[in-house]
């Protein structure tokens, strides 16, 4: 133990964590690092087998996990919380190793992980008494579900993942992390720093490929499925879970729109903008990817974004002043790079950027901050989600109308409102479709909020209180008092 209570960690080696034993596999997966293309260390690629044994593990052990009493299991979420931001450090390198993201935003998301340990710790789910006379009284309460798997992109692996994780084990659940192929690193070792504070079995992490997700949704002893990711892989997971009646939490993809309103000073607002557009190279899923600025400021928020985009630093995460990081792997730069190529073949006009490159090493998945100019409503870096430092910029002059182009769409995730004018920014708000609407801000989340989206960007939500009673059964005690 170090003096601070919290083991040592060696961050070189990386094990799945079965029954509270870290365990490597006869074959293994080496992801790339995504700004030099060399490869990551070797890391686990689970069978059924482990699969099977993680879930017999996480049954047994969530038998005693959900009668600790919830004040204990918050103390410990906290301890788990501190061990995490005491490797903070070494984590959030491990983050742009595996991500790409620069160094001082993969921190930022740890201090997001360790937060989501000690917030959602301070969640309580009391019981509700809903009736009460002399001869009857009816409670409402919350149980554990049992054994459940948290499904994990690539995009923010850390922030995703615990917050997964603590609201799982705060209600009495055991939880296998199953994180992406192409980020599996922080999670192991996220799983593996736990496991001091926690029972055997209650907290596992599975790491392997693209078969992995699929034998863990079948499987008959798992009981919820919180799956993070695309749109399409979020309907294979419920068709999938549908077969053993799985709870399902589906947080998939967005198209979000920002509504830029007259009133606006573009000096101000277009760094703003062009921020929550471009941070983590466009790969949010609250990221802005629609923005419709009124006519009569248009050409003035378009030339501060340029300026501001043109001033970024695109490179390796662990350079100086680096604001966009690499695309995160192989698949999704293909993606990107086919994108780029529609946007040329169809002749839209750029108004900066529009370059997939390597880095001067000739290494890479790099691509230059993109804005394009007022392209076609059915165009695809407007109709589809780009996922990318690629962003459209439309011109709007009717307010009802570009609602109703802001809401056309079959997402509905996040949307944004700028304006002075909170009238108007009011107005607007309650008439956009989207689980999570920003006034004069875009993509700021807590893990005290509720978190989800309409549409097909999802089924129910996580965190904030309505996130934690998502990892709960309702159950209602009728009591009827005996004369
Ligand atoms: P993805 O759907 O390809 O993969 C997500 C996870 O699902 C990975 O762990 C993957 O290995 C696993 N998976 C793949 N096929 C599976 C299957 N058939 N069954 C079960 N699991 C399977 O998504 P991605 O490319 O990793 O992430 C990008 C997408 O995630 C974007 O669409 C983005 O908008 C979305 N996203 C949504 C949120 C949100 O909270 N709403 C947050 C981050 C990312």
């Amino acid at each position: 133990m170090a003096s601070n209570g919290i083991p040592p960690v060696d961050f070189s080696k990386f094990f799945n964590v079965i029954d509270g034993k870290l365990e490597s596999t006869e074959k293994t997966l080496r992801p790339l690092n995504p700004s030099t293309l060399e490869e990551n260390p070797p890391v686990p690629l689970s069978t059924q087998q482990d699969v099977d044994r993680a879930v017999a593990a996480a049954k047994k052990a969530q038998e005693a996990w959900r009668e600790v009493p919830w004040a204990e299991r918050a103390d410990i979420l906290r301890k788990i919380g501190d061990a995490v931001a005491a490797n903070l450090d070494e984590l959030a390198k491990l983050v742009t190793k595996e991500n790409g993201k620069p160094l001082m935003f993969a921190k930022i998301e740890m201090a997001a992980g360790a937060d989501n340990f000690h917030k959602i710790a301070n969640f309580t789910i009391p019981e509700n008494v809903v009736d009460a006379d002399p001869e009857h009284t009816v409670i409402t309460r919350y149980t554990p579900i049992g054994v459940a798997v948290g499904i994990v992109p690539w995009n923010f692996p850390v922030a995703l993942g615990t917050g997964k994780i603590a609201p799982a084990l705060l209600t009495g659940n055991a939880i296998i992390i199953k994180p992406s192929p192409f980020t599996p690193y922080s999670a192991l070792k996220i799983v593996e720093i736990a496991q001091p504070f926690l029972p055997p079995g209650v907290l596992q992490v599975l790491s392997g490929d693209d078969s992995l997700g699929p034998i863990l949704t079948e499987h008959e002893g798992i009981d919820k499925i919180s799956f993070t990711g695309s749109t399409a892989t979020g309907k294979a997971v419920m068709r999938s879970a549908s077969k053993t009646l799985k709870r399902v939490t589906l947080e998939l993809g967005g198209n979000d729109p920002a509504i830029v309103c007259p009133d606006v000073d573009p000096a101000e607002v277009g760094p703003k903008l062009a921020t929550f557009a471009l941070l983590n190279s466009g790969q949010i899923c609250v990221a802005i990817k629609r923005m419709y600025i009124h006519e009569s400021v248009y050409d003035a928020v378009l030339k501060a974004m340029v300026d501001y985009v043109n001033t970024l630093k695109v490179g390796d995460g662990f350079e100086e002043n680096v604001f966009l990081g690499p695309i995160a792997n192989g698949p999704q730069f293909e993606r990107v790079k086919n994108l780029l190529e529609d946007i040329q073949s169809t002749k839209l006009k750029i108004a900066t950027g529009g370059t997939a490159a390597h880095n001067g090493s000739g290494k890479g998945y790099f691509v230059t901050p993109t804005i394009i100019d007022n392209p076609p409503e059915d165009s695809r870096i407007v109709a589809d989600e780009p996922f990318a430092p690629i962003f459209p910029t439309l011109k709007w002059s009717d307010e009802a109308d570009v609602i109703r182009r802001a809401n056309d769409s079959i997402y509905g995730l996040g949307a944004s409102v700028w304006t002075n004018d909170t009238t108007q920014a009011k107005r607007i708000a309650s008439k956009l479709q989207a689980g999570n609407v920003w006034i004069n801000e875009h993509a700021n989340l807590s893990p005290t909020s509720a978190f989800g989206g309409h549409k097909h960007s999802g089924i129910g939500t996580e965190w904030g209180i309505e996130g934690v009673k998502g990892w709960c059964n309702t159950q209602t005690i009728y009591h009827k008092a005996r004369p």
